[in-house]
């Protein structure tokens, strides 16, 4: 055993010393031992945002977190080699975030799929949870859990996002009001340090590397498992969705319901309708018809440009007999009664509603375009002042596709010990903000394109600046120089660099992210 060790590390330092060379693209699968490295594909180098597309050298498709384990073991040991390290769950980065120029993917959809439920029983000491592998998509994991009734309390809008991936981020929806976001929701995680050391941790157990790891942007660790936090899954849900012209209007509502409200509704969002167009693109998986509110919005007599904020809330059905009256809630929002609409879904058909605007998208041959997209937090102070920011600057765009998020989060559900960085102030209030555009090739050029990425460093740039009065942060941060990493961590800073100093000290892990630079 040691033998066959030895030999692996010493092939491992030839393949090491290949890839230091000029030719350093692998021609074959390569074996070390239990490692077997493969060439570089193109989907490792590709993510969702197609804007950028970094080749790595090899591509790992572990069948074990041993294997993982082993990979960054051997690359720690190796001192003069400055390969890195990325972990790709679905690859839904827009900034290239799972990618590794020169270096090594890991996929982490080879581990092999393990989806185990507990269901706590009646009179039993804690939960029901789920512990499920790190490359598990949460739609996977989603249809195992309603088999035996239960569901993950806190989601993304969409499902086929890996479990890795958002954990590493935060995994925020309609849900996050109530339960915080998805790294809120998680017990325990078996976590491969950049060291190369297996390590289960949780709350009570290596906590620093359990916080450091959650919203950590793949810096300290990868996820090989997760233990997911479960509850009763509901029959059905109640999905409402109301239009105002009046954003003060609108964001009273949503604040009275994520508020005042929290107990009656189970999931909060809403969105700024910019036309008629995207009144029914948006209302793709919204199964009401739109005949009654279009021509409210956008009578046939007028061209105005006016645009609207639609308000979306549901309420989670527990059992088939349950009556859910509407009025309890609605007679408190702002809202004109002509101006609502109300639907009854399967729970599993309203999670997985974004699956219904993808397929629609593919087939348009829209789905796999540059996405430059933004996502901003926002305290409640500062969220009127954005919106203009946000709607002067996209006035001046030659074309908008896609749909702009934006609703109410409560920062006490998040836990300050995570990595990840929410607006300093004082509000517990904060929105989420998610300009969601794609580039449609036929319709916007590589340099429309350039133009709308300008706008985003634009928005960004107006929204931190500590003098403009918004104080946002960006979610799914991309910056690539480090003082812009350190005004964004803020008071954090010193807190992730200590945790990248202990946990990952060569800096391998997660080089997209453009926060650390390789050490030899
Ligand atoms: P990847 O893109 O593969 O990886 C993202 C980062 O995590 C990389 O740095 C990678 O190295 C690291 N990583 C991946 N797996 C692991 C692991 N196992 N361990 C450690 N690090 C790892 N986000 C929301 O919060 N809410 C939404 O509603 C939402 N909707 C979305 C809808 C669409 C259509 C898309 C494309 C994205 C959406 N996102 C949303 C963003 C999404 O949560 C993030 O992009 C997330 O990172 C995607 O997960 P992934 O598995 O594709 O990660």
């Amino acid at each position: 055993m040691e033998l066959a060790l030895f030999c692996t590390r010493v092939n491992f330092l030839v393949f090491l010393l290949a890839l230091s060379s000029p030719c350093k693209f692998i021609q074959s699968p390569m074996d070390f031992g239990p490692l077997k490295l493969l060439q570089a594909t193109n989907s490792a180098s590709l993510d969702f945002g197609r804007l950028y597309s970094n080749t790595p050298s090899a591509v790992l498709r572990p069948q074990s977190p041993e294997e993982i384990s082993l990979l960054l073991s051997l690359l720690s040991a190796s001192s003069f080699s400055k390969v890195t390290v990325a972990a790709k769950g679905a690859g839904h980065s827009i900034n290239g975030q799972a990618q590794a120029l020169n270096g090594i993917v890991i996929e982490m959809d080879s581990l092999p799929s393990s989806i185990k439920i507990h269901r706590s029983v009646d009179g039993e000491f804690g939960p029901s949870y789920a512990d499920v592998s790190g490359g598990t998509l949460w739609v996977e994991l989603l249809k195992e859990t309603l088999k035996v009734g239960l569901t993950p309390r806190s989601w993304t809008d969409y499902l086929y996002l890996s479990i890795g991936g958002t954990l590493s981020n935060g995994g925020i929806s309609g849900q996050t009001f109530k339960y915080g976001p998805q790294i809120s929701n998680v017990l325990q995680l078996d976590v491969v340090t950049g060291s190369g050391e297996l390590v289960t941790c949780s709350p009570s157990k290596n906590s620093d590397l359990f916080f450091a790891v959650l919203g950590g942007l793949g810096q300290f660790g990868i996820i090989t498992s997760a233990r997911i936090l479960l509850q009763e899954a509901p029959h059905k849900v109640k999905w409402v969705r109301a239009f105002y012209d009046d954003f003060e209007d609108f964001i009273k509502d949503q604040e009275l319901l994520v508020v005042s409200m929290r107990d009656k509704v189970d999931y909060v969002e809403g969105f700024i309708v910019l036309n008629e167009g995207s009144l029914h693109s948006s209302s793709l998986a919204f199964p009401a018809s739109l005949s009654s509110i279009a021509p409210q919005l956008f009578p046939q007599s007028t061209s105005s440009h006016k645009h609207y904020y639609c308000l979306e809330f549901a309420i989670y059905y527990h059992s088939e007999k349950e009556a859910i009256n509407l009025d309890q809630i609605s007679r408190k929002m702002k809202f004109k009664p002509s101006l609502v609409h109300s639907v009854e879904v399967a729970y599993f058909d309203f999670l997985n509603r974004v699956n219904v605007e993808e397929v629609n998208l593919r087939r348009r041959n829209l789905w796999n375009v540059a996405h430059p997209w933004l996502n901003m937090f926002v305290p409640k102070t500062g969220i009127s002042k954005f919106r203009d920011l946000m709607l002067q600057t996209i006035s001046a765009s030659p074309t908008f596709e896609g749909p702009i998020l934006l609703y109410p989060i409560l920062k006490d559900k998040w836990n300050s010990r995570t990595s990840a960085v929410l607006p300093e102030s004082e509000d517990n209030v904060i929105y989420i903000v998610g300009m969601l555009r794609s580039a449609n090739p036929s319709t916007c050029s590589e340099q429309c394109l350039e133009f709308l990425l300008h706008q985003n460093r634009e928005i960004v740039k107006t929204a931190t600046h500590p003098e403009m009065g918004i104080a946002g942060k960006q979610y799914l941060p991309h910056y690539t120089q480090e003082e812009q990493w350190r005004a964004h961590f803020g008071g954090k800073w010193q807190r992730f660099m200590a945790r990248k100093t202990y946990f990952d000290p060569l800096n391998i892990l997660s080089p997209g992210q453009a926060i650390f630079k390789r050490k030899y």
